[in-house]
């Protein structure tokens, strides 16, 4: 039987790398996005040729009614409990503090850690409740190595979101769930392209590696993450970020 993964913001970016990833492994993913765009049928019809399974449902990650909802409709359609789960829904404001109002701090804390919290929560009850190991992955940042203004609402919400994942390792470990976090680097994708001009050759010439990554990097690491292969792996977390982080 096939495995199945979630994966949280799966619509653009590293989420949509990682959902085409997961079906190409074989996998049945369930993706959510806050609303699904005509691209998603592209997706979903794509999968099939590759041995695995798309479907899209739309969920704010960081609204308890939408995300219990989401995990009713996919564990339907999966016929079981997911195997894996990938907190990637991500956003952030590019305020500095003194700009930064309540509302946008409030939103990005509720999509990137309380989302984290609900996601994890849901799937772990359904992986406990079908007596299933599990593999959680939750998508944090190498800003956590770094102080990056503008960054002040992301940064507290990274920052929580790995501290969370040591903490979810430690309780979920006795139900065979191991939990780790995947901190990227500079990732072009549709997020940064609204960055300023030259952001790509600006990350490259400060990372070690000397290029910008794209989501195809964040795809092994994670992939590894889900296998049997880390089934001794918990609680940490994988900074994929071509050595910039490590330099400070
Ligand atoms: P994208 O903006 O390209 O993709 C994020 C996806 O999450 C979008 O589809 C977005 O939908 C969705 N999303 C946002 N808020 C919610 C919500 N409340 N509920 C459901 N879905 C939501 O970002 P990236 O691919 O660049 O980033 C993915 C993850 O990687 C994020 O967690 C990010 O913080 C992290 N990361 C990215 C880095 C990079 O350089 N790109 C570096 C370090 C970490 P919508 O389009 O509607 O907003």
């Amino acid at each position: 039987m096939s495995r199945c993964a979630v994966v949280t913001g799966g619509q653009s970016g590293i989420g949509r790398r990682l959902v085409t990833a997961l079906a190409q492994n074989g996998f049945r993913v369930a993706f959510s996005d806050r609303s699904l765009s005509d691209a998603v049928q592209t997706l979903e019809s794509n999968a099939e040729s590759h041995g695995g399974a798309i479907r899209g449902f739309p969920c704010d990650v960081g609204v308890g009614q939408d995300v219990d909802r989401f995990y009713q409709a996919a564990a339907d359609w999966f016929g079981t409990a997911p195997d894996v789960l990938i907190n990637n829904a991500g956003t952030q404001s590019w305020s500095s503090l003194l700009e930064l109002d309540e509302d946008s701090w409030d939103s990005v804390i509720r999509t990137n850690l309380k989302g984290c919290f609900l996601n994890t929560k849901a799937a772990a009850r359904l992986m406990i409740d079908a007596g299933k190991p599990g593999s959680i992955i939750n998508i944090g940042s190498g800003c956590n190595k770094l102080a990056f203004p503008k960054l002040v609402d992301y940064t507290a919400s990274k920052g929580g979101v790995e501290q969370f994942t040591k903490v979810a390792a430690v309780e979920l470990g006795p139900y065979g769930i191991r939990v780790n976090c995947v901190a990227p680097g500079a990732i072009a994708t549709e997020r940064t392209s609204g960055e300023a001009a030259g952001y790509s050759e600006k990350w490259a010439k400060i990372t070690p590696l000397r290029r910008v990554g794209t989501p195809d990097d964040i795809v092994g690491p994670v992939m590894f993450l889900t296998s049997e292969s880390s089934s001794f792996v918990t609680g940490q977390t994988l900074w994929v970020d071509g050595g910039v982080f490590s330099q400070a």
